[in-house]
């Protein structure tokens, strides 16, 4: 058995391995796999199962790569990604729960999200990023 992980240790050495990319990756293969199992339009079904293998083989050949560079790099742009995906999720959820006690604005100038406190009124916005002031009316 130790023989066995030395073996694995040994091949594995100048190889890239698992990152998040490539978590996601084996993720959304089994979400596809798994939906694919209701389809039952055989020729849907063969599409789906062939993306399906098709991320299974891309996750197989970045955890056996020798390139490491180009494999962390792919893995950063994906982290960049992820995380504007997940940021988005989460303003959207933020901005639900306080709907009720405040309002959400662009800044006209930088574009910066900014929140205000639903009160009634005419109000004067400073945006904090950038300084520019405009008014915006709460009925
Ligand atoms: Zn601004």
């Amino acid at each position: 058995m130790n023989n066995l992980m030395q073996r694995f240790r040994f091949f594995m050495q100048d190889r890239y391995g698992f990152d998040q990319l490539g978590f996601a990756l084996i993720i959304t293969s089994l979400i596809i796999s798994i939906i694919s199992s209701f389809i039952f339009e055989w020729h849907v079904r063969l599409v789906f199962r062939l993306i399906d293998l098709a991320l299974l083989i891309i996750a197989v050949i970045r955890f056996l790569s020798k390139n490491i560079d180009a494999r962390s790099r792919e893995n950063i742009k994906f982290r960049t990604v992820w995380g504007k995906i997940s940021g988005w999720f989460k303003f959207q959820n933020r901005r639900f729960r306080d709907g009720q006690t405040h309002r959400y604005y662009h800044c006209p100038s930088c574009k910066a999200q900014l929140r205000v406190k639903n009160i009634k009124g005419k109000h004067t916005i400073r945006c904090p990023r950038c300084g520019t002031q405009f008014e915006k009316k709460i009925r």
